[in-house]
């Protein structure tokens, strides 16, 4: 740059998930430089986690490398690092990253780092009953369920074998029910035939949750009809019932009539969300509220109250109850680099964000998934088409797509399920992470 050359705008984007990443594309013609800082060197489309769970994706395929995804973005770099500190007044990110720690400064701050697990307040049931919110998650739930069966092969304790082979999911919103019907799948159409001393078919498998209905946004039609099928796939679906206590071996559960027991080795929880600590640090920072579950509450404009120089986006903002999906995520993250366009354009900025609900969906089996798109709701083929057609389009990166689409026909026509192995690390590696992540500054 010579002396007369003004600055270019420094916009830092914190997370690269739905709303970072496309966030980070809509600023690519823009006049800016773009520094997008994520935890993880990949973006990842967890809508398909449970897939790679359940052995039918692999991991690549639904986490592109975000460097590959930015290559041809010449105004947007890449930092690994996690985000620690935002320093409203120096305009200033602190980062950490294995080994490093280093500060980015900014003139507009995008923040969209997502949302994370909740127990609700009992941290401890992640030991025992993994979430579904990340890679790691999934690959040491993928050993955990096929790891079940392996070891009720050569268990001989009738007792034990049917505590392996009952399969727990908490929370019967998408995530679960997808979850619930690709155990089930893998349990009476995938695993049948490969087992001497079991029959995969007597799995059980339990989906819980407190709420009276499974899939309890999509409306009592959907509703009705996602449960219907989960019960032709012989999920066992326990309405009204809390989760009350989790631990190695079994799950204690809460109803109008009292509290119980259920056996079981494998347990997965796919309820509830929190904000990320980013979130209450800077709620903090700039004395913005929260929400119950931490979320910032933003300006309609996506804008931090009192900060026109930071959004925060997606999962994390707490904004006109609009829900966590992908969508809100998308959408607000591009509408937070409109307003920094059009700032910079000298045009008016501070038009409310507006949400278009494109619908919803979720799948229950192949060829079975429930959507419902405005006033029309679909269930059964229909429903599937348009998840595939759906997770198509928005899955990252071509290579992924072809790839998907591969697995996908070996999965759904065929009865395979390729994506099967587990590594002990990726089993065992929970304890050994924890211990890491103490230690770090
Ligand atoms: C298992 C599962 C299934 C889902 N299924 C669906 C579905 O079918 N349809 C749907 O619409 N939505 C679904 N969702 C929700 C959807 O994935 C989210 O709403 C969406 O990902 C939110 O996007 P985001 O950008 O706000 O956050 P995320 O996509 O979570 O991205 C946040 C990013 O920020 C990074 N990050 C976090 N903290 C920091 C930090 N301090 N510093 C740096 N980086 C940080 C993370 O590594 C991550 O890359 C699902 C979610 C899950 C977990």
């Amino acid at each position: 740059m010579d002396e007369h050359e003004q600055p270019r705008h420094r916009v830092v984007v914190i997370g690269a998930g739905f709303g970072g990443l496309f966030a980070t594309k809509a600023l690519k013609n823009a006049p800016v430089d773009v520094t997008l800082i994520n935890g993880t060197a990949y973006h990842l489309f967890q809508p398909l986690l449970y897939q790679v769970a359940t052995g039918i994706l692999s991991e690549g395929e639904i986490a592109p490398p975000i460097r590959e995804v930015l290559k041809r973005q010449k105004n947007a770099k890449t930092l690994l690092g996690t985000a620690t500190h935002i320093d409203p007044v120096a305009k200033r990110v602190d980062v950490v990253a294995p080994g490093v720690a280093y500060s980015v400064e900014y003139d507009s701050l995008i923040v969209a780092a997502g949302a994370s697990q909740s127990y609700f307040g009992k941290n401890e049931f992640a030991d025992f009953a993994p979430g579904m919110k990340s890679i790691d998650d999934a690959l040491e739930l993928r050993g955990r369920i096929f790891g079940a069966f392996e070891l009720a092969e050569i268990e001989t304790d009738p007792a034990a074998i049917d505590r392996l082979l009952t399969f727990v999911v908490v929370g019967a919103g998408p995530t679960g029910v997808e979850m619930a019907g690709q155990i089930a799948e893998l349990a009476h159409r995938h695993l049948p035939g490969q087992y001497h001393n079991i029959d995969p078919r007597q799995a059980r498998i339990i989906l819980v949750d407190a709420l009276p209905t499974v899939l309890s946004t999509f409306g009592d039609h959907l509703s009705t009809e996602a449960l219907r099928q989960l019960h032709k796939l012989g999920v066992e679906v326990e309405l009204s019932t809390k989760v009350v206590d989790v631990d190695e071996s079994g799950i204690e559960v809460e109803t109008d009539n009292g509290r119980r027991r259920i056996e079981s080795s494998t347990k997965i929880w796919a309820a509830g969300v929190a904000a990320p600590a980013l979130s209450v640090q800077l709620a903090q920072a700039t004395g913005a509220e929260t929400d119950r579950a931490g979320r910032l509450k933003v300006n309609p404009d996506t804008t931090v109250p009192g900060h026109p120089e930071i959004y925060a986006v997606g999962d994390m903002m707490a904004l006109d109850q609009l829900p966590g999906v992908a969508q809100v995520a998308i959408q607000s993250g591009r509408h937070a680099a409109g307003q920094i366009k059009k700032r910079l354009a000298g045009q008016p900025t501070g038009q409310p964000f507006k949400y278009f609900d494109k619908g919803s969906l979720a799948t229950i089996s192949r060829f079975s998934a429930v959507a419902s798109v405005g006033r029309f709701h679909f269930a059964g083929l229909l429903g599937w088409l348009l998840w595939l057609v759906v997770h198509l389009l928005y899955l990252v990166g071509f290579k992924n797509r072809v790839t998907a689409v591969l697995h996908w026909f070996v999965s759904f026509i065929g009865r395979g399920r390729s994506e099967r192995v587990a590594t002990f690390q990726q089993v065992f590696a929970r304890r050994a992470l924890q211990e890491y992540q103490e230690k770090l500054p």
